[in-house]
């Protein structure tokens, strides 16, 4: 059984796509959108040998090697212009690597239309991205799963700029509310408020008072939603 939180990936994922799973590890995505005839073919990409053979076990184990292409390589460089990917997934990496795997991809992402991101920390780092990239958040979930707290962030091409507060939260997620999103921002919170106490007892040198300084205003904003 799929897990919940690419279970909700999947969800996003549009009747008849084109699939690139980037980082795949063992393709559970790719082949539970194959199995269930949502996706009509599927690239799995992965970089590092050992999840890239279990990929491809995975895929052959379940008979579905006819429609899902499991191939080594570094990111979007997995995806070949005759693929014609309209959909990329990249999720459970930090949001930083998703940044880093987008930006270097642009010629790849040339047929793609929706980009399905499950960054598991530093969402920021996606919707910087997006718009600076000429892409705007169409869609986001926040979930628990185990104790952790997982966002998803769906992008399509166009332009948008969100403010501080939207950037660091979400602008979709930010309207939703939804008591996990309430959770997961009360918990930071605390935390930066920790590590602000916790910087009372380091003097006052110019870093700490930035850094002092950097923590309140994100508490501010969050005191904001
Ligand atoms: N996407 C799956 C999921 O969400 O369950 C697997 C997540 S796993 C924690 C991250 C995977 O991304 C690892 O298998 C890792 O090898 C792969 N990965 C990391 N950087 C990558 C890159 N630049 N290109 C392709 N795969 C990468």
């Amino acid at each position: 059984k799929l897990s919940a939180r690419l279970t909700a990936v999947a969800e996003f994922v549009e009747q008849g796509a084109i699939l690139a799973d980037i980082g795949s590890d063992h393709a559970y995505l790719p082949c539970y959108l194959v199995s269930n005839g949502k996706v009509k073919k599927a690239i799995a990409g992965e970089v590092v040998k050992g999840p890239y053979e279990s990929a491809k076990r995975n895929v052959a184990k379940k008979g579905l090697s006819e429609k899902i292409e499991v191939r080594l390589a570094n990111g979007l460089a997995a995806i070949k212009s005759t693929d014609e990917i309209d959909t990329v997934t990249i999720a459970g990496m930090g949001g930083p690597l998703i940044a880093s795997i987008l930006d270097a991809g642009s010629t790849e992402l040339a047929s793609v239309k929706k980009i399905i991101t499950q960054p598991n920390i530093h969402a920021s780092s996606i919707r910087e991205w997006a718009v600076n990239n000429e892409w705007k958040v169409v869609g986001e979930q926040i979930l628990e799963e185990d104790n952790k707290i997982y966002e998803i962030i769906v992008l399509e091409r166009g332009t948008a700029t969100y403010d501080e507060l939207q950037m660091l939260v979400g602008p979709i997620l930010m309207v939703d509310k939804s008591t996990v999103f309430i959770d997961k921002w009360n918990r930071e919170s605390s935390e930066w408020q920790r590590i602000a106490d916790s910087l009372e007892q380091a003097g006052n040198s110019e870093d700490v008072t930035n850094k002092k300084q950097e923590l309140k205003k994100k508490i501010e904003l969050i005191r904001r939603v």
